[in-house]
C-alpha cells in the first residue's frame, strides 16, 4: 500500500534527510524546522508545522509519515516501574521498561526482536533473532514513553539494555543514539545515554569511531574463559583478554566510566574466589561494577545466589576500592527485569 512504501521521518538520519529535500528542490534548513516540531514539540502532523508553506507540508505529508510504535500494553509494578509491549507494523512485538527512581527516571529500550547471541542465562536468548528493529523503532520506544507519561514523571536517561545485542543491529543503532544526542533534534544528554554490550570487540572499536560519546557498559559475566564460554558463547569468539584489551583502549572522556555488568548465577560464577579475580582482571579501570542476581525464569536451570554471597562478592570487591552496586531486580514481577 502507500503508507508502506512511504518513509518514515521519523529515526531518519539528518544526512539522508539533506539528500532527500536536495532533491525534492526543499531548502536544507526546513530539516531543522521540521526536527523542531517532530523531536522538540512532538508534533505528528505536517499540517501543524506552522512556519512551513502549505505546500511545503503537503509535499512532505506525501512523501513522509511520523510514526511511533504502537503501545499494545502496560503493566505496572508494585515496584512502580512500568513496562510497555509495543506491537510492531509487522505485528511482532518488544518491550520498554520504565523505572522511575529518586534521581532520575530510566527507560531501557531494546534493539533487536529476539537476539543471536545465545546467552544461557537470558530469556531473550532462547528466542533466537527474529529481526532488527529500525532506528525508528528504537527511537519510537522512548517517544512514544515520553508522550505517554505526564510531564512530571518522563524519562531523564535511556538505557540500550531491553532485548537485543545493541551492536549486532549496528546501523540503525547509531541512527537512533546520534539523533538521541543530535543538538537538532532530541538533545539528550550524552551521559544520560548507555548502550550495553556481550562483547563484539570489532563493533565496539567501530563504534568508538562514530564520536558518540555515551556510556558504554559491557557484560562480563565470568572471570574465566571455560565459564564464560558456557554462559555465553560469543566469548569463544573475543575471549575475556580479547575482551578487555580493547576496553583499554577504549576512549574515555574525563570524568567518565566504563561500567560492568555481572550477572550472579549461585556455584557458577559467584563465589568469593571469583571476586577476588574480577578485581584483578579490572585493576586500572575507570570503572564501576553493576551487580545483577539472576533474574530466574522457568526452564533455565540456574539458581539465584542467596543475599549472604551476593553481599559478599560485593564486600570483596569494595574492599579493594571499586564502586559496587547491587541492581534491584525492578519490575521483576511483571517480567521486566533484566533477561525477562
Ligand atoms: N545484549 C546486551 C544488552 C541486553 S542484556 C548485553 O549483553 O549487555 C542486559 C543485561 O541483562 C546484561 O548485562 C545481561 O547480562 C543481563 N541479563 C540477561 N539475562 C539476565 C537474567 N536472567 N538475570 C539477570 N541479568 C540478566
Amino acid at each position: 500500500s502507500h503508507a508502506k512504501t512511504m518513509e518514515n521521518l521519523i529515526g531518519t538520519p539528518e544526512s539522508t534527510l539533506q539528500v532527500v529535500f536536495s532533491d525534492l528542490g526543499i531548502e536544507p534548513y526546513r530539516i531543522h524546522q521540521v526536527f523542531n516540531w517532530v523531536y522538540n514539540y512532538g508534533i505528528r502532523d505536517f499540517q501543524q508545522m506552522t512556519n512551513l508553506s502549505k505546500v511545503l507540508r503537503n509535499r512532505l505529508q506525501e512523501k513522509f509519515s511520523l510514526a511511533l510504535p504502537h503501545i499494545q500494553k502496560k503493566t505496572v509494578s508494585q515496584d512502580e516501574s512500568i513496562k510497555y509491549l509495543f506491537e510492531l507494523e509487522d505485528e511482532s512485538t518488544v518491550e520498554s521498561i520504565w523505572m522511575p527512581s529518586e534521581n532520575r527516571n530510566t527507560l531501557c529500550i531494546s534493539t533487536q526482536v529476539g537476539c543471536r547471541l545465545a546467552c544461557s542465562f537470558c530469556l531473550t536468548g532462547t528466542l533466537g533473532l527474529k529481526r532488527n528493529l529500525m532506528a525508528s523503532e528504537i527511537l519510537g520506544q522512548h517517544m512514544a514513553v515520553k508522550k505517554d507519561l505526564p510531564e512530571s514523571q518522563g524519562v531523564t536517561n535511556i538505557v540500550l539494555m531491553g532485548m537485543g545485542e545493541p551492536l549486532d543491529n549496528y546501523g540503525p543503532v547509531v541512527d537512533a543514539v546520534r539523533l538521541m544526542v543530535s543538538p537538532e533534534a532530541l538533545r539528550i544528554s550524552k551521559r544520560k545515554i548507555t548502550l550495553s554490550t556481550a562483547g563484539q570487540v570489532d563493533k565496539i572499536k567501530k563504534f568508538q569511531e562514530e564520536k558518540l560519546q555515551i556510556s558504554l557498559a559491557i557484560s562480563l559475566n565470568a572471570t574465566d574463559n571455560p565459564t564464560r564460554d558456557k554462559i555465553m558463547p560469543i566469548n569463544k569468539k573475543y575471549p575475556i583478554e580479547t575482551l578487555l584489551e580493547c576496553l583499554r583502549n577504549y576512549p574515555l572522556k574525563i570524568g567518565r566510566k566504563l561500567t560492568f555488568e555481572y550477572v550472579l548465577l549461585a556455584d557458577i560464577n559467584d563465589s568469593d574466589e571469583d571476586a577476588r579475580r574480577l578485581a584483578q582482571l579490572l585493576k586500572g579501570f575507570r570503572c564501576k561494577i553493576n551487580l545483577i542476581p539472576f533474574n530466574p525464569f522457568a526452564p533455565s536451570g540456574y539458581r539465584v545466589p542467596s543475599d549472604e554471597r551476593v553481599l559478599s562478592f560485593q564486600d570483596i570487591l569494595i574492599s579493594r576500592n571499586y564502586s559496587v552496586f547491587i541492581k534491584k531486580n525492578r519490575g521483576a514481577d511483571i517480567l521486566g527485569a533484566c533477561g525477562q
